[in-house]
């Protein structure tokens, strides 16, 4: 990193920068200017606090030179990850879609949506089992009940199933059925949780969390990839902004500049991204034309009597008709489906 001094630092201060940087085990280079002295501070900064750093007597600016995250940095692994779970293939010139409800509400529900998507061409099936409800009153999901329909409707469609993650205690039973751990939005911070799904094996859908800034997004998969698991799947699902015309701010900009700066596929969901059904398809062909390596579609067989999410929800003709209009624009990307 490169630290800028002011023009008035005292010996005294320059002293106990220096000392400081020392001590946190930087080599210091020296650059005399005409009115300011600036270092270049070579070492690990990961163990640096950049305000306190800031907050020092006669420090002007700290500008970092590497990012934070050492395993997501695009660095790491220039030519991009692939994630493959069963037929499903995100990143690395391949493009996905995950579909299903917003959460698994009976047998002939799943079952309809798992036969419905795979025909119009979907490689991974969704559907929540426990569900994150702002209100404690409303509909929580169906638990293990759910989990065990999800895995008989991957028995049935032979789609792998991606289901979240709320809770620490629900960690063993939720592996156990799922084929790929989603961790939502309002957990994304949740670092326990981030630990944890670090620790076993089944890959990890990471939402980005309604008000969270690209670095704290791409610092949450460090979290999961420095305890071991390298097979993290980031997920633009919008952020809370000033307006209220949609549910969130579909952040497409976040697509190629996440993918700018970190190796892992990049998946969008246009359904939480907007809340409106109307809303889903221009913006999942936008997020394809942006760059993303997938999709994740909240589809449903008969949305207006839906438990959760109805609005934002595509019946199955709908869905086929989707994936028929992106599949030329991922041609178009130059990606395989
Ligand atoms: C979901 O996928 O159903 C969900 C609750 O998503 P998010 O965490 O993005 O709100
Ligand atoms: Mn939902």
């Amino acid at each position: 990193m490169v630290i800028v001094t002011s023009q008035k630092i005292t010996q005294e201060e320059w002293d106990f920068l220096c000392k400081k940087l020392e001590d946190w085990g930087f080599q210091l280079n020296v650059i005399q200017g005409v009115e300011k002295k600036v270092i270049g501070a070579v070492g690990d900064k990961r163990r640096v606090d950049f305000q306190f750093l800031e907050s020092i007597p006669g420090v002007e600016k700290v500008i970092p030179i590497l990012s934070p995250y050492k395993l997501a940095a695009k660095d790491a692994r220039p030519e991009g990850t692939l994630i493959e779970v069963g037929d499903l293939k995100l990143g690395k010139g391949y493009f996905g879609v995950i579909a299903g409800p917003c959460a698994v509400e009976s047998e002939d529900q799943i079952f309809k949506v798992a036969e419905g998507i795979k025909k119009a061409g979907a490689k991974g099936l969704r559907g929540g089992a426990f569900k994150p409800r702002t209100s404690p009153y409303s509909f929580q999901g169906l638990e293990e009940e759910g989990l065990r329909l999800l895995s008989r409707a991957r028995t049935q469609s032979g789609l792998p199933i991606v289901t979240e993650l709320m809770n620490l205690t629900e960690l063993e039973i939720v592996t156990e059925y799922t084929d790929i751990i989603q961790i939502g939005a309002r957990n994304m911070q949740n670092f326990g949780l981030l630990r944890a799904v670090g620790r076993q094996p089944k890959p990890v859908l990471l939402k980005r969390g309604l008000a969270a800034t690209i670095e704290e997004w791409l610092m949450a998969a460090e979290y999961i990839m420095a305890e071991g698991n390298p097979s993290v799947i980031l997920c633009e699902r919008g952020i809370r902004t000033f307006e209220t015309a949609t549910r969130n701010t579909l952040d497409l900009s976040a697509i190629p500049l996440v993918k700018s700066r970190c190796h892992l596929p990049v998946v969008v969901d246009p359904s939480h991204g907007t809340g409106k059904r109307k809303l889903v398809l221009p913006m999942a062909k936008a997020a394809v034309m942006a760059g993303a390596d997938g999709l994740l579609i909240e589809v449903h067989p008969d949305p207006a009597n839906a438990w959760s999410d109805g609005e934002q929800s595509l019946n199955l003709p709908e869905f086929q008709d989707l994936m028929e209009q992106i599949k030329v624009l991922v041609q178009l990307e130059g990606k395989k489906m």
